[in-house]
């Protein structure tokens, strides 16, 4: 399928590694120039490059964190007018409920919750102005069934999810579109640290520690970046201009809820 947004310039945050590189590919694929963002330079620029070489289309990489001001400032004077926005940055760590204090959650918010909506509010204007834009927001499967361990994350993404219900509606109008996509558990870095960790503390080994969880997930399986990002290609495609505020949930069935 033709997604229709050969030439565009996306945005797509928090993307040398994971599910933010899978969206960068897949849109690259699509025929989209690229900036691409993440801390590690060495990282990004390994994947600029492979990227470049690949898909043949214009890559620059900031290097700088997404969730300070500036970071932010000077990611977003790089960037310049862009058509796509895919906002990402890491998670926050897990704990119990008895742990977190305000400066906790107020770092958790700031990730998570006011970053995604201080890019929205920097570029979603010039967006409506030209009367075309797509905005995808990563989130988490937590903001349909909290993860108990991940309270900072439950209750900072879910904030976003409201900020985005709302907003998506002011905005869809002048043509532009924002969105979430709800990643369950994915084969990416991130995961095989948390499951070498599980392997460790439990004793079992890292297979037997994959094995139970996927025998948790209907599909059977982790999901991985190359699927998770053409969904999100999908959702910034000249296709998805009537999808408006949802929440995309990519889980391979974990979840049980009929809708
Ligand atoms: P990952 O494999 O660890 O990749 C994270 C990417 O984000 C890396 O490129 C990392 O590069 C970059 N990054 C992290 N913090 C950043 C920051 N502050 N500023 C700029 N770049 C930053 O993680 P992932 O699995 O793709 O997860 C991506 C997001 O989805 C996370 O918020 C995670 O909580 C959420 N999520 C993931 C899963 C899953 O199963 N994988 C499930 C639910 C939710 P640097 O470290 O060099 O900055």
């Amino acid at each position: 399928m033709d997604l229709g947004i050969t030439g565009k310039r996306a945005l797509v945050c928090a993307s040398s590694k994971g599910l933010g590189r899978g969206c960068a590919e897949a849109l690259a694929e699509a025929g989209v120039d690229l900036i691409l963002n993440a801390r590690g330079q060495d990282a990004l620029e390994a994947t600029a490059a492979y990227i470049r070489d690949r898909y043949k289309v214009n890559v620059t990489a900031i290097a700088a964190d997404i969730t300070t001001d500036a970071g932010r400032a000077e990611v977003l004077k790089a960037a310049g007018d862009i058509d796509i926005l895919v906002t990402n940055a890491g998670g926050p760590p897990p704990g119990l409920w008895t742990d977190w204090d305000r400066d906790d959650f107020i770092a958790a918010l700031d990730a998570n919750m006011l970053t995604p909506i201080a890019l929205i509010k920097a570029l979603v204007p010039a967006m409506m102005t030209r009367g075309w834009g797509r905005v995808v927001n990563i989130t988490s499967v937590s903001v349909k069934a909290p993860i108990p361990v991940l309270g900072l994350s439950n209750a900072a993404r879910t904030g976003l999810t409201g900020y985005v219900a709302g907003t998506a509606r002011q905005v869809a109008g002048s043509g532009v579109t924002i969105n979430n996509l709800l990643p369950g558990l994915h084969d990416t870095d991130r995961m095989i640290a948390l499951d070498t960790a599980a392997s460790k503390s439990s004793g079992d080994s890292f297979d037997d520690v994959r094995a139970a969880k996927y025998a948790a997930i209907p599909a059977g399986r982790y999901g991985d970046a190359a699927e998770f990002g053409a969904t999100c290609a999908f959702m910034c495609s000249q296709h998805a201009g009537f999808m408006v505020g949802q929440n995309i949930l990519l889980d391979g069935g974990a979840t049980v809820s009929t809708m």
